[in-house]
């Protein structure tokens, strides 16, 4: 093993926990900086606060060793040879990143460097952010050779987090200085060498030798616009595959069929196009928005994006209208909801669609009855009170005496359900899929009235 380098990661959320424990899983030392002081102790205590695989056992492996967790970004400055920026960067008002709080870590940052650093961008920003940064910083009276501002997005998945940190398609690191892109190679050289992957303590189940990651060296602004270009090119793809079915279901085809025969062209692939009931999460809607206000910034036309979200925000009204042709009028209606997070494996539930769902069946006088393995008490937390929603104790308990069910998340324990069980407990057999987990062949055999997306309805 080299010399293990000292890495502070500043926001302890989703992607700053995640890149802190697996850097330290890579051998280094790592100091994780959170202005959440409840958080910082939760994290301390063991209480990854999220739901992610691997990270519990990661978390208990390190924490307290060789990640610590703090809310001294001073500290952490001073000792470390790189500080990773992985805070929120949500959307505000008119579409563009809310850099508020990548601005306020840059200043504090700049107040403590005593010697060089390399400032990584790990937050997903628009290009030229970099140089806010680098402004920012000298404005707070450092020297220009003091330090280096890098561009480092992060490309993981929830819920496959850990794997996809620790074993990534690619690792993107967009330096203007080959002094810090020397620091970044050297970062994350136990993979790119495959070093980590021979390691006896490496995590069992994640991650193997083959296919060692490529690790691509780009200007700072070009790896700023990769991140925004990957994730607008995946929301494309499921905006495109989203009105592929809605044609579908129009002509009476199969979209899954569709799909197939689309994705085994190598050119396109088969990733990335399941219908459904539009992408969320808090990545694509707000990424979508942010690239589109960035090329309106900079005069360039891109209304494709304009697009990709409406398409998006109209499969949501196109789920709705399926519930009402399915169940007549909605007033009073005992729905069974199953699925609140934005996607499967995940209790993350921002920009859900699911949530979105859920609101506008509330506002049309529905009863609803949610289950989700994950993401109850974020639900219930981001959901006002009301006397029409219940939080069910499993899928049983939501299903028991519901007019219909709707499918609203891709949890795999939701594919695997019992349907004759289902069968029985439902009011009426009435199953309205918004993920295509189940085949209609099947359903209609179990004597479910069954929709999907792109697929024809059977009774
Ligand atoms: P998050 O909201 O889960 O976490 C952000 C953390 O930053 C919070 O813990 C917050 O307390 C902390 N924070 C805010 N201001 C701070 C400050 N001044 N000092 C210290 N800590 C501070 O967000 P996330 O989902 O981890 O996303 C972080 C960034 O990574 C965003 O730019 C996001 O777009 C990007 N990203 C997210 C994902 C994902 O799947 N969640 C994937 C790739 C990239």
């Amino acid at each position: 093993m080299k010399e293990p380098i000292r890495i502070a990661v500043v926001g302890s959320g989703y992607v700053g926990l995640v890149a802190a424990l697996c850097f330290a899983e890579m051998g280094h030392e790592v100091l994780c900086v959170d202005n959440d002081e409840r958080k910082v102790a939760a994290l301390q205590g063991g209480d990854t606060l999220i739901h992610e695989n691997h990270l519990p056992e990661l978390l208990n492996r390190y924490r307290n060793q060789q990640v610590r967790f703090t809310t001294d970004l001073a500290e952490a400055t001073r000792l470390c040879a790189a500080i990773f920026i992985a805070v929120g960067t949500p959307q505000s008002e008119t579409g563009d990143a809310d850099l508020s709080y990548v601005e306020a870590v840059a200043s504090e940052i700049a107040r403590h460097i005593d010697s060089y650093k390399v400032i990584v961008e790990k937050s997903t920003v628009p290009v030229y952010t970099n140089e806010w940064i680098r402004r920012v910083i000298e404005r707070n009276g450092v020297r220009r050779d003091a330090f280096d501002v890098v561009s480092n997005p992060e490309f993981l998945r929830e819920g496959t987090a850990v794997e996809d940190f620790l074993h990534p398609d690619r690792i993107v690191v967009g330096a203007d200085s080959e002094r810090a892109a020397k620091v970044l190679n050297a970062i994350y050289a136990p993979l790119t060498d495959g070093s980590y992957y021979d390691s006896p303590t490496k995590i069992p189940g994640c991650c193997s030798r083959e296919n060692l990651p490529p690790l691509l060296n780009t200007s700072t602004k070009s790896a700023e616009i990769i991140k925004h270009a990957s994730n607008a090119f995946l929301a494309l793809k499921i905006s495109f595959i989203n009105a592929v079915s809605n044609l579908c279901e129009a002509a009476d085809a199969n979209v899954e069929q569709v799909a197939r025969g689309i994705g085994l062209d190598s050119r396109i692939g088969p990733k990335f196009l399941r219908p459904g009931i539009g992408y969320g999460g808090s990545c694509f809607p707000k990424d979508v928005a942010a690239f589109r206000s960035v090329a309106d910034q900079m005069g360039v036309d891109f209304n494709l994006l304009a697009e990709v979200e409406k398409i998006n925000v109209n499969q949501k009204k196109r789920f709705l209208a399926k519930v009402r042709g399915a169940l007549w009028t909605l007033r009073g209606k005992r729905l069974a909801v199953l699925g609140l997070a934005f996607k499967g494996d995940t209790d993350d539930i921002r920009e859900s669609p699911a949530i979105d769902l859920v609101e506008m069946l509330l506002g049309e006088g529905c009863v609803v009855v949610a289950y989700d393995p994950a993401a109850m008490k974020r639900a219930q937390a981001e959901l006002p009170p009301s006397v029409q929603m219940r939080y069910a104790e499993s899928v049983d308990d939501a299903v028991r005496d519901a007019d219909a069910v709707l499918v609203l998340t891709d949890w795999r324990e939701f594919a695997e359900i019992d349907l004759e069980q289902l069968h029985s407990l439902l009011r009426y057999p009435i199953v309205i899929d918004g993920r295509n987990l189940f085949d209609p062949a099947r359903m209609a055999e179990a004597g479910f009235t069954y929709l999907s997306v792109g697929r024809a309805t059977v009774t």
